[in-house]
């Protein structure tokens, strides 16, 4: 299937939409991003790409990091990691604490920070230098060595991070986190900081589609814990916003702050979007307008 029209004729309408969402602030580096970019990537099985707008333009990818660093903890550890993290929608912002206070340590899922703080000290535990093996991990799976950290924002992040900290000391007090609390926010912030295009996503997120196999067709997940993986993106991908994605657009995903959400349907195609304004929940505001009418207009969703 030729997606380019279709994908021309997003862009479009996009293009034109006067509210564009709001900036994440609390990250006072990615406040310097504009509102005025706006890019889509779709890579198919056969791996040909189509592209419009700023895809080819780096940002910081933020909480899809979080799908990444979970495909590399459960290549590592496999089912053990679900002692310590559970499966379950939050229906709660990314970033909030309650819960993991009922619930004994044990992060809801995870895609929400407390989860994704659990993950990340799973593989400070596992892995010789975790942030540099974490790096080649998505240069090995992309085949792409120009990604990397976005130091700056990592560094904004750890200035602001305050709940961050709260949810890995928390996480400390209920014995859910091995290493120093200051090691696995350094990996963690790391991690969010990482600077990719949406070109770059697609090929990242690649093996999710393609039952475990990156795009050098070397076998990264067993189908078994693909299908998990997506079926957390499809539960958890949008924390309190899980239902309307599924609602509106029907296919597993993941967003982050940084304005990018990563969206696939199992077997044909990854498909990724930039725009860095945001909704209330923390959710690129067009990139869902975005995915829904691609969705709605190709009549393809998982459902
Ligand atoms: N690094 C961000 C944070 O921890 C990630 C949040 C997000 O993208 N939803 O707050």
């Amino acid at each position: 299937m030729n997606y380019q029209p279709i994908l021309n004729s997003i862009y479009k309408a996009i293009k034109t939409t006067k509210d564009k969402g709001k900036v994440a602030n609390y990250i006072p580096e990615l406040s310097q991003v504009s509102t005025d970019n706006f890019g889509i990537c779709l890579l198919n099985n056969t791996q040909e790409t189509f592209k419009v707008g700023d895809a080819l333009k780096p940002f910081s990818i933020q909480s899809i990091s979080k799908v990444l660093a979970l495909a590399k903890v459960f290549s590592l550890v496999d089912n053990d990691l679900w002692k310590r993290v559970d499966v379950e929608p939050s229906g709660n912002p990314f970033n909030h604490l309650s819960l993991l206070e009922h619930e004994n340590g044990i992060p809801r899922n995870p895609l929400i920070n407390s989860g994704a703080l659990v993950i990340a000290d799973i593989l400070v535990s596992n892995l010789e230098n975790p942030k540099e093996d974490f790096l080649q991990f998505i240069r090995t799976i992309t085949n792409d060595n120009s990604i990397d950290y976005n130091l700056n924002v990592a560094n904004s992040e750890r200035l602001t991070g305050y709940r961050n900290y709260a949810a890995a000391y928390l996480l400390k007090s209920f014995g859910n986190l091995e290493n120093d609390v200051e090691k696995v926010l350094d990996f963690y912030f790391h991690q969010c900081a990482i600077a990719m295009t949406c070109e770059q996503l697609t090929k990242a997120f690649f093996l999710f589609s393609n039952q475990g196999k990156c795009i050098q067709e070397k076998q990264i997940l067993s189908k078994s814990q693909t299908k998990r993986i997506n079926a957390i993106m499809l539960t958890c991908g949008f924390y309190d916003e899980a239902g309307e994605f599924a609602f509106e657009v029907g296919l597993p995903g993941k967003s982050g702050v940084g304005g990018g959400i990563v969206a696939l349907l199992p077997n044909h195609f990854v498909i990724s979007v930039w725009s860095p304004g945001l909704n209330s929940k923390g959710n690129s505001k067009l990139g869902m307008q975005a995915l829904e009418k691609f969705t709605t207009e190709t009549k393809i969703s998982i459902f």
